[in-house]
């Protein structure tokens, strides 16, 4: 364990895997061991889909190995023209535009709105060409995307519209799932989502009759011993991962409830400290506690969110610059315009300023007050001056 903590605790990590009784799991293992169905398809994961699909009210629930492979699977699914172009945003996870490459079509970004940093819809208007085929919005952070704005771009231009929520389990708008929004919605498991099973994922649609394609897409395309019907990959949940979820479940209440008072502790030390936004409450939308993002503007607040980092980490509290760099400064993306309304891309502004705090039921009163003197101190010291 590292001991820079002046207390010698162990480090505060940014995310921290919910992970259910350890007796429970193995009650389950014991099952499967005696069972001797260990995969494809199993009891438990046909299980887990049931509970998923009615916990996110939704008619089509698919389980996967992980979200990298599920939103391949969404994209494959909506048959989109080869070398078609799809928008999306590059504040995200690299695998969001890796999945729309392997697909064989190309990543369009387009800048995002202030607050939430989700993609901004008068940024897609202007991104979208005869070219274009679809809009991936990306639910960043537990903030939800304009859907209304972007499904009526998508309408008028006949895309489809798929959402990545990995960061949005269980999220909902004037009391809607999104997960039966667009045309698909992809969520991830892994252990850094706050519902996970180690690894995995999931397609839900709002059409119960895609339910037999994802199930192709999702097994090679095998429909029986002798026919293959689809170009399906291997993106099957194993019943040992699907037992975790199973047992997961239930806890993600408990630990949303303790995120939640989390945030209004986080709220607490950093509401009127000049030059922070805070992740903004959006009306009509119950988030998924899944981040606390904040920007911190160095010209008003006085110091730079890198310095904020380093200060922290030095006290043993290991925040996470989300997200940055963005998917346009990698690589295979370098060079990739940011489609904008505004001169510079809000992107390229925001990008040295986001900084997500530890945000899990472990933070305690110790981290917190830690925390606090890293946030107040010399700002305090400022402004009394
Ligand atoms: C975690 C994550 C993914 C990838 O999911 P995996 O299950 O790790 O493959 C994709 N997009 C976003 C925004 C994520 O946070």
């Amino acid at each position: 364990m590292s001991t820079n903590d002046p207390a010698g605790r162990a480090p505060l990590l940014v995310t921290q895997p919910l992970l259910p009784d350890l007796g429970d799991f193995e009650t389950l293992v014991k099952e499967i061991w005696a069972s001797k169905y260990v995969t494809n398809h199993g009891p438990l994961s046909r299980q887990l889909e049931k509970s998923l699909a009615l916990y996110l009210d939704v008619p089509t629930a698919m389980a996967f190995n992980n979200g990298t492979i599920a939103l391949l699977a969404a994209l494959k699914m909506l048959d989109l023209p080869p070398g078609s172009e799809v928008i999306t945003s590059p504040v995200t996870f690299a695998a969001t535009a890796h999945a729309v490459h392997w697909n064989g079509l190309r990543p369009v970004f387009a800048d995002v709105m202030p607050g939430t940093l989700t993609i901004c819809p008068d940024a897609v208007r202007k991104a979208v060409t005869p070219q274009t085929s679809a809009i991936l919005a990306v639910h960043v952070y537990g903030s939800i995307c304009e859907t209304e704005a972007l499904q009526e771009i998508a309408d008028e231009h006949g895309l489809k519209v798929i959402y990545d929520a990995a960061h949005a389990f269980g999220a909902a708008v004037n009391g809607r799932s999104i997960a039966g929004m667009g045309d698909a919605s992809m969520f991830s498991f892994h252990a850094t989502k706050l519902f996970n099973t180690i690894e995995g994922g999931m397609i839900t649609t709002p059409r119960a009759e895609d339910a037999e394609r994802i199930y192709y897409l999702r097994n090679f395309g095998i429909k029986n011993e002798e026919e293959v019907v689809d170009i399906g990959i291997n993106g099957k949940l194993n019943e040992l991962q699907a037992a975790v979820g199973i047992l997961n479940l239930p806890l993600v209440a408990a630990e949303t409830e303790a995120r939640a008072a989390l945030r209004a502790r986080y709220d607490g030390i950093l509401e009127g400290l000049p030059g922070l936004t805070l992740q903004p409450v959006q009306k009509g939308v119950r988030r998924t506690e899944q981040y606390y993002p904040l920007i911190i503007d160095a010209a008003r607040y006085g110091r730079s969110r890198d310095e904020i980092y380093d200060e922290l980490k030095a006290a043993g509290i290991f925040a996470r610059k989300y997200f940055h760099p963005v998917c346009t400064d990698f690589e295979p993306y370098r060079g990739f315009p940011i489609i904008s309304t505004l001169g510079t891309p809000l992107v390229e502004t925001v990008k040295s300023q986001v900084l997500c705090l530890p945000f899990h039921s472990s933070v305690d009163e110790d981290h917190l007050a830690t925390i606090a003197g890293v946030f107040r101190r010399e700002t305090l010291r400022r402004i009394a001056v």
